[in-house]
């Protein structure tokens, strides 16, 4: 039984699917957006970049937006977890170029959900807690989904499943990157320690061997607290699953010192938070969104902001798909596949930067030759849609460069990381 017949079917009503729901909305095509829970339902990842904010704005969402508790954020510090480390911070207003020179932290439930209700507004129709179960037929002008309660048809598919990568499971282009197998553990303390200048709303980055922690400031009394492993090192962790965030963060001087006062939660979440890729991004009688494209490591943030920037992008050439107006299907998918990758390519290689050592000296040392550490801001505020500037470019290839001659040569001090596994410098033996 077809249950209904749209000129657009997404799947997945997070902010990727929700964006290109309504900008599709907007334009007067007929929606239909299958969301597998409720919203407004949790969803890690709270740090967003100045370029999300000024997306917003462009969507007409500045006003909705300032009706849900947020925490501005002026920049990033990042400092190693070792006892009396000093925090390096980039401000996002140095960004070479300029730009947008603040962003926000937000809970994802009533931030999504203000995505998924404007799109209903706009005219999408929206079905939650209806799964798509299965992919029955892909081809230009003609897709078909099965949900629990029957199909529903479409002229053209756009997945927005998330981590789910419905369609890339069903096609067999899911990727995963070996180098990036990364496991999160993750939860909201209450009263954890902030600074009370201008940098408390800063995410902060704290490095140990193994991975990191963020801290992400929600509102006055909240913090997300979250910890990323390789996944290596969190098999030989001698707690639970769910009780690893405790046990890191009491380990861990930097953190336990801002946790001293703080009300932990009782267990952590946990997901494993490998990046992958499921390329091409479009194929015939799709477009894939957000993270049903690809999924990158968190550490810069980048999440919301490449699937709402793909998600509007992708909106565009559905319309005219549908319209049948301009270039062909074929010519239109390359396109989009062409922009995925390439605005989320600078993002992968500083990721794979990250975890080297020689990387993390020069992104701690603050400042460097030909305003390199400002193109590496301008990066990490977002600004590299459709593609970096070439100005940019030029200065991350540098950046990388520099990264390499730091392993031989001292251009930034040389600093022996803090290890969870170390015993000596654990926050539990400065204790004792
Ligand atoms: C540990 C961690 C920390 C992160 N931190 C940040 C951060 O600080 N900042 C940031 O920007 N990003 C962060 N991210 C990434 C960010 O959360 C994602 O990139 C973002 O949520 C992607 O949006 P999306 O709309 O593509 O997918 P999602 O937000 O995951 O939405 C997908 C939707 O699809 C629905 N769905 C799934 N399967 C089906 C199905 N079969 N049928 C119907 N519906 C379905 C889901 O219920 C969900 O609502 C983090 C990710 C992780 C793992």
């Amino acid at each position: 039984m077809t249950l209904s017949r749209a000129d657009c079917l997404v799947i997945g009503g997070g902010p990727a699917g929700a964006t290109a729901a309504r900008q599709l909305a907007l334009q007067g095509l007929d929606v239909v957006v299958l969301e597998k829970d409720r919203h407004p339902r949790f969803h890690v990842g709270e740090s967003f970049l100045p370029r999300s904010l000024a997306q917003l704005r462009e969507l007409g969402l500045e006003d909705r937006l300032e009706r849900l508790p947020r925490v501005q954020k002026l920049g990033a510090e990042f400092l190693e977890g070792h006892a009396g480390s000093e925090p390096s911070r980039i401000w996002f207003r140095d960004a070479l170029g300029g730009g947008e020179p603040e962003a926000f932290n937000i809970a994802r439930a009533p931030f999504d959900a203000m995505l998924l209700d404007a799109a209903r507004e706009a005219g999408a129709t929206v079905r939650e807690d209806t799964p798509v179960r299965e992919i029955l037929e892909l081809a230009d002008g003609a897709v078909r989904v099965a949900t629990a309660d029957g199909e529903v048809a479409a002229r053209y598919l756009l997945d927005a499943s998330g981590q789910g990568t419905i369609l890339g499971r069903h096609l067999g282009t899911r990727r995963v990157l070996p180098a990036l197998k990364k496991v999160a553990y993750f939860g909201h303390f209450r009263g954890v320690g902030r600074a009370e200048d201008e940098t408390g709303g800063f995410i902060s980055l704290v490095l140990c061997r193994e991975g990191w922690f963020w801290l992400i400031p929600l509102d006055e009394e909240t913090t997300s607290i979250g910890l990323v492993l390789h996944h290596g090192d969190a098999r030989q962790l001698p707690v639970p699953a769910s009780q690893i965030l405790g046990w890191a963060v009491r380990r861990c001087p930097v953190m336990a010192e801002r946790c001293a006062d703080a009300v932990f939660p009782e267990s952590n979440g946990v997901t494993a938070d490998f990046s992958y890729t499921c390329a091409p991004y479009a194929g015939p009688g799709y477009f894939l969104l957000g993270d049903a494209a690809t999924f990158l490591d968190p550490i810069f943030s980048t999440g919301v902001c490449l699937g709402m920037m793909g998600a509007v992008e992708a909106a565009e050439h559905v319309a005219a798909l549908v319209r049948g107006t301009g270039a062909d299907a074929a010519a239109r998918q390359q396109d989009y596949s062409r922009f995925v990758e390439r605005s989320s390519r600078p993002f992968f290689r500083l990721v794979e930067g990250f975890y080297q050592q020689s990387f993390r000296e020069l992104l701690l040392s603050e400042s460097g030759p030909l305003e390199v550490h400002r193109a590496l801001v301008a990066v990490l505020a977002g600004h590299v849609f459709p593609r970096p500037a070439f100005a940019l470019r030029w200065r991350l290839r540098l950046f990388e460069l520099f990264v390499r001659l730091q392993k031989r040569f001292e251009l930034a001090p040389h600093r022996e990381p803090f290890s969870l596994f170390d015993e000596a410098a654990s926050a539990d033996s400065a204790a004792a």
